[in-house]
């Protein structure tokens, strides 16, 4: 009965104080029962999480578009299908990540024989905060790595996606353990009261800003924490890139969520023989995706087309093409329709020293669909502009040549690589999703996931029975001695 599109969406409304203590009790006490360390306490919740986004789908998908203005199919893609994806993972592979790992082999011989292994044990109560941009995803798959370890879990959603984190807020407890696990409604304030706690595990999503207090909050409690943050994400396109497969899919992804992906292409390092023809390709690519008005494929009317999340984003975007433009730089101008906040890919051709000539699109994460194209060298120049800057969540490299993505990756530090195609290490649930240096640090996905939310406890035995070995080390250590 729930499933139904226009079904209602609940009112946002911030959590009070006091349910955030009671809340924050509660699930210490479930935590304490020893309830949540059962596979069978685990499978439990991961199926319901999957029958909460299988029953509802339609209702979230209404939500996300209220929140963003997201078709149905980008909402299943960006959102939903990559949560199922990992609860499939979780469902099929925690009894194993839950064993004991041994680590005989590696031992000395004399305490092989104590079974020296590593026991696996929930961290805590876990805190989790999320960001706006894939309000469902960002929650729900760092859910899945805390349910898998035995966490029970606060989930902190955005405030900037008021109907999905409200949704959530309904259907959590009517899905899930509700003395397992919480959703917190609010912002800053929210926010901060809960960083006050300490927690088993924090994992946090947001800018570097936050990220900062958020790490310095975390640090007063001395709790762990995972930041999952963002960075300006480089594109590379060698000599002997495909130029036509490189712009289809970079700007596949780039109009998708109106490039706010924390891993979208953020500008294009071009090696200087090719960057004329890249731009023609990239403007004819652009016009073959996104047939230009009044074409009724424009993706100005089409439902799929998200929207900037705000006038002060959309502002940012259209300052970033008037500057380029007055530079003489804007080489493609993205439709805009500033009432529905939808705005195309632009293109603006700059140059390696142009920090501060370019102002904020060198500087920002750029998050939206305006890109920076940039001529460099060669690929070794293109490194040194990479590697003199904040190390990036993602990082993309377009060439025929393997030898060209290996070399980069050798020589470059980010959160993940990805040889000629964009975004697919998310989708990867058998690989660490996240970032180094300023693009975060931690990770999770798949058993990433698990091993985030997870203690791992060495464990050794030393039975009475190694009396007369272990006695070799007494004081006066004369038995040592002699045997010496
Ligand atoms: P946001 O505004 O939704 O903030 C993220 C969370 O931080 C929210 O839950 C918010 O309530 C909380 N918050 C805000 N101010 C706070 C404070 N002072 N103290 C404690 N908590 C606070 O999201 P955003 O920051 O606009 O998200 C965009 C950024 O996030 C971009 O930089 C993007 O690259 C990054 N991002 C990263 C990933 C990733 O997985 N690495 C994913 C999405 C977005």
């Amino acid at each position: 009965s729930t499933n139904d599109l226009h079904g209602s969406i609940p009112v946002y409304k911030p959590t009070p104080y006091d349910q955030i203590e009671e809340i924050y009790s509660t699930l210490n006490e479930r935590f304490n029962s020893r309830d949540t360390l059962s596979l069978a306490y685990r499978l439990y919740n991961l199926k319901q999480l999957a029958y909460l986004i299988q029953d509802n789908e339609k209702r979230i998908q209404h939500a996300v578009h209220t929140d963003l203005n997201k078709g149905g199919f980008d909402v299943n893609l960006g959102d939903l299908w990559p949560i199922l994806n990992e609860i499939d993972l979780a469902i099929r592979r925690v009894e194993d990540w839950m064993k004991d790992e041994s680590r005989i082999w590696d031992a000395m011989l004399s305490f092989k024989s104590m079974r020296p292994r590593i026991k696996k044990q929930p961290k805590g109560v876990a805190l989790i905060i999320s960001a706006w941009n894939f309000p469902w995803q960002l929650t729900l798959i760092p859910l899945v790595g805390a349910i898998s370890a035995g966490c029970p879990a606060v989930l902190k959603v955005s405030e900037h996606a008021p109907s999905s984190s409200a949704l959530l807020a309904e259907l959590l407890p009517r899905y899930l353990d509700p003395k397992g696990y919480a959703v917190v409604l609010g912002a800053a304030e929210e926010s901060t009261k809960l960083l006050e706690k300490p927690w088993g595990h924090i994992l946090y999503t947001g800018s570097g800003n936050v990220g900062k207090i958020v790490a310095a909050a975390a640090a007063k409690t001395l709790t762990p924490t995972t930041l999952e943050l963002g960075g300006k994400s480089p594109v590379i396109v060698s000599s002997c890139a495909d130029l036509k497969i490189a712009a289809k899919r970079m700007f596949t992804i780039k109009q998708m969520a109106a490039g706010q992906i924390c891993i979208a292409p953020d500008y294009v390092l071009v090696v200087k023989d090719k960057v004329d023809e890249f731009i023609k390709v990239c403007k004819e690519t652009l016009d073959d995706l996104f047939p230009p008005s009044p074409s009724p494929y424009s993706f100005l009317h089409t439902p799929q087309s998200a929207s900037m999340r705000n006038d002060n984003d959309l502002d940012r975007m259209i300052s970033y093409i008037d500057e380029a433009e007055q530079k003489g730089k804007l080489v493609h101008r993205g439709e805009l329709n500033k009432d529905t906040r939808r705005l195309g890919v632009s293109l603006v051709r700059t140059n390696v020293n142009a920090q501060g000539e370019s102002g904020g699109l060198m500087e920002d994460e750029v998050f939206g669909p305006v890109m920076a194209i940039i001529p460099v060298e060669n690929i070794d120049a293109a490194i040194k502009y990479i590697n003199d800057r904040p190390h990036p969540l993602a990082l993309y490299v377009c060439a025929g040549k393997r030898s060209v993505f290996k070399k980069v990756i050798d020589e470059t530090w980010s959160g993940s690589a990805t040889w000629n195609d964009f975004g697919f290490a998310t989708l990867a649930r058998n690989l660490p999703f996240g970032g180094v240096g300023a693009s975060g640090w931690g990770s999770y996905h798949g058993k990433d996931g698990f091993d985030t939310f997870t203690h791992h406890k060495a464990v050794l035995e030393i039975p009475y029975i190694f009396e007369p070995l272990m006695s070799l080390r007494y004081p006066p250590m004369s038995t040592l001695g002699k045997t010496l």
